[in-house]
């Protein structure tokens, strides 16, 4: 057994190395395919290695929910459409979340265990944070696959309420830590399952990426507290990777929106999906519309094209077009680069893995501080379904509540060009003057059936 231990900790040391590199490689799109396949190999040898080292192990029982959890993460896997990966990321937080939460009340009922009082803190703050991981990531996942209203829970009891229950959770954690009623420590659990929800529900769909990716860093942080209780080190480290790079990441897009997190958390913006632009003033306002074979037609004569990818290019599956309109304007002499911006679509890095499925060459592919300087200069941008992202009041109107969120500066264009199917609004319900300037052209209609319309007028096969 001692033999076995040594061997375990050379290998739990070797499943982190393999860990961080993955975090490494899932830096760039380039090195993405071998970080995870480090993260495979590092996972498959610390689940070995935990099985081989358990004292009395309940084989049969581990290897059948070994079983059912594969079958069901292959046939995820498999099935589960890009559009739907946002809210699949936030349902495996949720069960991260659980899983913290089973081990906790598990190590709590233990029979014949007593626990100290580190032991009970690890138990007791690992087991909130797990609660509040699952029942926010639940919500999250309700509002991103809109079987829940995007539309954030507002009122003035509001506030008092989250505070209430947090002081109430503490309080009864607190009690456990101190006594070891189990009766307590039951309660703070169904507490912190209530405050999850109230937490997650008075946030609006717009701020929506950070709170998945901020959910990615307590189940981590969540798993960390119980690797603790375990005494797994592994557990421990790939919990606190998991913690610190969705804390990274969190800090990273509320710079890309200039919010802070606070704000995000606890201010918000960002209200039903898909509302009609034209609600109030915006019903006055006039807009060109334009068929594709115009568009295709001034693009071919442009010197330079910028594309902006939005959500409405990754539902309508529109990067395969995409790129064969791309290469048909490369072909005619254009200057094709597409831009992206940090929360376009409906994950980090959504427009990046679209486009890196068409074979898009990296090359070609800006992020927005790369690439908002060369707007002034640029014949044509063309949005495909995007619009938060490209909205100017963000950057010009104060009272907006997207107002200082960088954005791409399609505005600054010679000419601009708009796919979508309607003037609804995007994710954050916001209207865009964008789409009403004397130099934009809206083109309406489903974003991959216009641009294989525009394909064909570029290879000279659609007049
Ligand atoms: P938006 O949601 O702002 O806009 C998408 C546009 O695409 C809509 O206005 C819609 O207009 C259009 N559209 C939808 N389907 C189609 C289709 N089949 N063909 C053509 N157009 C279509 O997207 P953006 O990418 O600009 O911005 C992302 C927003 O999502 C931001 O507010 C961001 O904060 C939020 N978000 C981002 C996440 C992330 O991590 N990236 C996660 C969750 C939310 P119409 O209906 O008229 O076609």
């Amino acid at each position: 057994m001692q033999n076995l231990t040594q061997y375990a900790d050379w290998a739990y040391l070797v499943g982190a190395v393999l860990f961080v590199l993955t975090l490494r490689g899932l830096s760039s799109p380039i090195s993405a395919v071998i970080g995870n396949r480090y993260g495979m190999i590092g996972m498959a040898l610390a689940v070995m290695t935990t099985f081989f080292v358990a004292q009395n192990p309940n084989v049969p029982l581990i290897l059948g929910a070994m079983a059912v959890g594969a079958c069901i993460g292959i046939y995820r896997a498999r099935t589960v459409p890009m559009t739907q990966m946002p809210e699949t990321v936030a349902m495996m937080h949720s069960l991260v979340g659980l899983a913290a939460v089973l081990i906790a009340v598990a190590a709590v009922f233990h029979p014949g265990v007593t626990h100290d009082m580190v032991h009970r803190f690890e138990l007791f703050v690992g087991c909130f944070i797990g609660a509040i991981t699952f029942t926010a990531s639940v919500i999250a996942w309700g509002k991103l696959s809109a079987k829940l209203a995007a539309r954030p829970l507002k009122g003035s009891w509001v506030k008092p309420v989250q505070a209430i229950l947090f002081v109430v959770m503490l309080g009864l954690g607190v009690d456990y830590f101190m006594t070891q009623d189990v009766v307590a420590f039951l309660a703070m659990t169904g507490v912190a399952l209530v405050f999850g929800y109230f937490w997650i529900a008075p946030i609006g769909g717009g701020d929506m990426p950070v709170v998945v990716s901020l959910l990615n860093s307590l189940s981590g942080w969540a798993a960390a507290g119980i690797g603790f209780t375990l005494n797994n080190s592994m557990l421990i480290i790939a919990g606190s990777l998991v913690g610190s790079s969705g804390a990274i990441l969190s800090y990273i897009m509320c710079r890309a929106m200039n919010r802070s997190l606070l704000n995000v958390l606890f201010g918000g913006f960002g209200t039903t999906a898909g509302a009609a632009a034209d609600e109030g003033a915006g019903g006055e306002k006039n807009y060109r519309a334009g068929s594709p074979d115009d568009a295709a037609f001034l693009m071919t004569h442009a010197d330079s094209v910028v594309i902006v990818p939005g959500y409405g290019l990754a539902q309508a599956r529109a990067q395969n077009a995409v790129k064969e309109l791309a290469e048909a304007l490369k072909e005619k002499g254009v200057k094709v680069r597409y831009a992206i911006h940090p929360v376009a679509g409906r994950m980090p890095g959504h427009m990046n893995v679209l486009l890196a499925e068409a074979d898009v060459s990296y090359e070609d592919v800006f992020e927005m501080e790369a690439i908002n300087s060369d707007f002034a200069s640029t014949d044509v941008v063309l949005v495909i379904g995007a619009n938060d992202v490209v909205n100017p009041a963000a950057k010009d109107n104060p009272a907006s509540p997207i107002y200082g969120m960088p954005i791409l500066e399609a505005y600054r264009a010679r000419t601009v060009m708009v796919i979508k199917r309607s003037m609804a609004t995007g994710y954050a319900g916001l209207d865009n003057d964008l789409f009403y300037l004397d130099k934009t052209m809206m083109i309406f209609g489903d974003a991959k059936k216009v641009v294989e319309e525009m394909v064909k007028v570029v290879m000279g096969g659609g007049h």
